[in-house]
């Protein structure tokens, strides 16, 4: 695009058809001339004055479109700029910058109608130039543009056949496309794109029912609960499902729904309702012993290595209390640590066990890139576009993002997954989130208008 700068001025500032025939004015020029040549302004440097201002002519009779080509004179680097200085003045500097952005902002999109129309003339002055040669057939519709053929077939086409030229090894390395927007860089200033409000997703009124239905979960742990002995399936499941109401009522409170931390937590969520189902699906005493093995083992992992760092240990550690779950099953020296995944495979291969293949699809992969700081997450969080075109919308530092789309209601489908495990592990209980309907309002969701579990 740089490389034509020219021409894409004039489709900023006149309409189609005045434009083209600009364009078609100077093809006419190069055909009636002995020009071997290309249109780019690196071709452009070469020319002496008499055969520059001869290709030109027809744009330089008029004091509009002379107006609408003086951003060119904002670059420094312009191959041709000593010719194009001869004709031009640059009287408002801020008014060509504004000119310029326009026009580029009208050919960054490749397939945009501008930009074919710049690709076209780069072609048809090359074939005019006698620098390409095309069967008759296809060199038609090219010549006849926008007239001829199917503008369908027609511009995909010319993109095509100039997008082959372009590639083409570059001989004499030209410069000017890199220095032409390291000026844009060093010219402009970027412009932050404002906040998005994505839709409020708010699951208002929820916050209540999770704290009542998470007292009625714990209500019905002791009514099924028949001896004090360690009964690993009746702790994981209860375990699991108040550890999701937890998360969930996490979400809830505030605008956390809809930052990171709500991705965070759904993706821990998911996890747990799919390793739940797939317990139940086994449901092999074995395996719900081993699941807290591993979680005992971990403890014991963890106090071995910590009473190592002695005085120098993370804020977050309480190294008294790691030790009691390291030894509350068995003494830790009988505890086994295993490491890897507790039950020796992946959750996807448990979601499709379980039948929650489209649970794991939906809620696990791309929340996962947030939990493991890949890009998209980054990118998503605190990275956003610059709106100047002159910059070509590159990505910008920004506010970490506070209203992505909300977790809230997903979060809410999945706790009442955890409650229909309940209810099949330990029947019965009948209690589920009552998901509220469509937004009304941007009120918080701990506000004073609560709704109440559905019973
Ligand atoms: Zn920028």
């Amino acid at each position: 695009m740089p490389d034509v700068l020219w021409a894409v001025l004039l489709t900023s500032a006149l309409p189609r058809d005045e434009y083209l025939s600009y364009f078609r004015l100077v093809v006419d020029a190069a055909y009636k001339s002995d020009l071997k040549m290309g249109i780019l302004h690196s071709d452009g440097a070469k020319l002496t004055e008499r055969q520059f201002d001869s290709l030109f002519a027809p744009l330089f009779a008029d004091a509009g479109v002379l107006n609408a080509l003086t951003p060119l004179l904002l670059f420094e680097n312009l191959p041709d700029r000593q010719h194009w200085m001869r004709h031009l003045t640059l009287l408002d500097y801020e008014q060509a910058l504004q000119s310029l952005a326009q026009a580029v902002a009208r050919t960054l999109d490749h397939q945009s109608e501008a930009s074919t129309d710049c690709r076209w003339l780069k072609l048809v002055f090359m074939m005019a130039a006698g620098m390409m040669q095309m069967p008759t057939e296809l060199a038609r519709p090219i010549i006849g543009f926008p007239r001829i053929g199917d503008m369908r077939s027609v511009r995909p086409s010319i993109r095509a056949a100039e997008i082959a030229l372009s590639s083409m090894p570059d001989k004499e390395q030209n410069q000017w496309p890199a220095a032409f927007w390291k000026e844009c860089w060093d010219k402009t200033d970027c412009v932050p794109a404002p906040q998005r409000e994505p839709e409020s997703g708010q699951a208002e009124g929820v916050a209540r029912q999770l704290i009542e239905l998470y007292a009625l979960v714990g209500d019905h742990f002791f009514s099924v609960c028949e001896t004090t002995d360690i009964n690993p399936r009746l702790d994981a499941v209860f375990g699991m499902v108040l550890y999701g109401i937890n998360l969930a009522m996490t979400l809830n409170h505030g605008t956390a729904h809809r930052r990171v931390e709500g991705r965070l937590a759904i993706r821990t969520l998911t996890e747990i309702v799919i390793t739940l189902s797939f317990l139940l699906k086994r449901d092999n005493p074995n395996l719900w012993q081993k699941f807290r093995s591993h979680g005992s083992g971990q403890a014991k992992l963890t106090f071995l290595k910590m009473i190592d760092f002695e005085s120098e240990l993370p804020d977050y550690i309480d190294l008294d209390e790691i030790e009691m779950f390291a030894n509350e099953d068995i003494w830790q020296e009988f505890t086994s640590i295993e490491l890897g995944n507790w039950a020796g495979m992946d959750l996807r291969k448990m979601s499709e066990e379980a039948g929650l293949i489209d649970v794991y699809d939906k809620y696990y992969g791309w929340p996962s890139g947030y939990v493991h700081g890949q890009w998209g997450a980054l990118r998503d969080t605190v990275f956003d576009l610059c709106l100047n075109p002159l910059h070509r919308y590159h990505r910008i530092p920004s506010l970490p993002k506070r209203l992505m789309g909300s977790v809230a209601i997903d979060a809410l489908h999945l706790v009442n997954m955890l409650l229909d495990s309940l209810n099949m592990a330990y029947p019965s209980f009948k209690s589920r989130v009552k998901k509220p309907g469509p937004a009304k309002s941007e009120a918080p969701l701990d506000s004073d208008k609560e709704g109440s579990v559905e019973g």
